[in-house]
């Protein structure tokens, strides 16, 4: 199994502490693909953060390949989410100074392995060539849509060819073409190179075009539909 959570509890320190999360389990395998949908404020972002490592958890485990990464320094987190995990937002957070080509590119600058580097190069001209966005490499994002840019952000994501892609809303700031382009472009690029792939969503139509999909309610995940 490549990802495996187990028991996660969370809860924010408020006023209001009820726990959001709550003894939740869940597991991914390689090349799966999962949506999770819910109400707003159930904890479907707090959920992908831990995922993510971008946050921790107050109780439980987070095994990928077997080992539990919750164990690892914050030094050895980073370097593995680097490696490992791509993140698409809802907004795509890219820099307005730098051109599509040197946003993509942003995730290999701590890279040392110049070979390492150099594939990453090679890999960031074939998926901007294959989001259909070569003739814009060298623009800034200023002057492309959003569709584009939230496409560019895909690229970006994948570049260090990660394990698992998370995807918080990612169409959220799309119109309905272009979110219909963004899921089809998600789900082909993890058919193309086995990454697994988690979507928060509202939408119910994302949720129907993923294998998986659960509904986060009362801190835990239940099976959607
Ligand atoms: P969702 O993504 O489903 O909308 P979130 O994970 O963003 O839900 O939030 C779940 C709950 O936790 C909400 O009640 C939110 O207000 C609260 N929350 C999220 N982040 C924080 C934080 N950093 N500090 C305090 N409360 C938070």
């Amino acid at each position: 199994m490549l990802l495996k959570v187990q028991h996660i509890t969370k809860t924010y320190l408020s006023e209001n502490s009820t726990p959001v999360l709550l003894n939740l389990d869940m597991e991914l395998d390689s090349g799966q693909t999962m949506a999770i949908l819910g109400p707003s404020g159930s904890g479907k972002s707090t959920l992908l953060n831990i995922i993510g490592t971008l946050d921790k958890p107050d109780s439980g485990a987070l095994f990928f390949n077997d080992k539990n990464i919750l164990d690892l320094s914050d030094k050895d987190l980073a370097s593995f989410r680097n490696r490992e995990i791509g993140f698409v937002f809802q907004s795509h957070h890219l820099l307005p100074q730098c051109t599509v080509m040197e946003n993509v590119m942003i995730p290999t600058l701590a890279v040392k392995d110049e070979a390492f580097k150099k594939q990453c190069k090679t890999r960031a001209m074939e998926l901007i060539h294959e989001v259909g966005l070569w003739d814009h490499k060298d623009k800034f994002p200023g002057t492309l849509s959003g569709g584009e840019c939230q496409r560019v952000a895909v690229v970006r994501a994948l570049i260090n060819k990660p394990r698992i892609l998370l995807a918080d809303e990612p169409t959220g700031s799309l119109d309905r073409e272009n979110a219909h382009a963004i899921t089809a472009l998600l789900l082909k690029l993890n058919g193309e190179f086995n990454t697994s792939l988690i979507v928060v969503t509202h939408s119910e139509e994302i949720g129907k075009q993923m294998a998986n999909a659960f509904k986060l309610l009362d801190g835990q995940l239940k099976p959607w539909k």
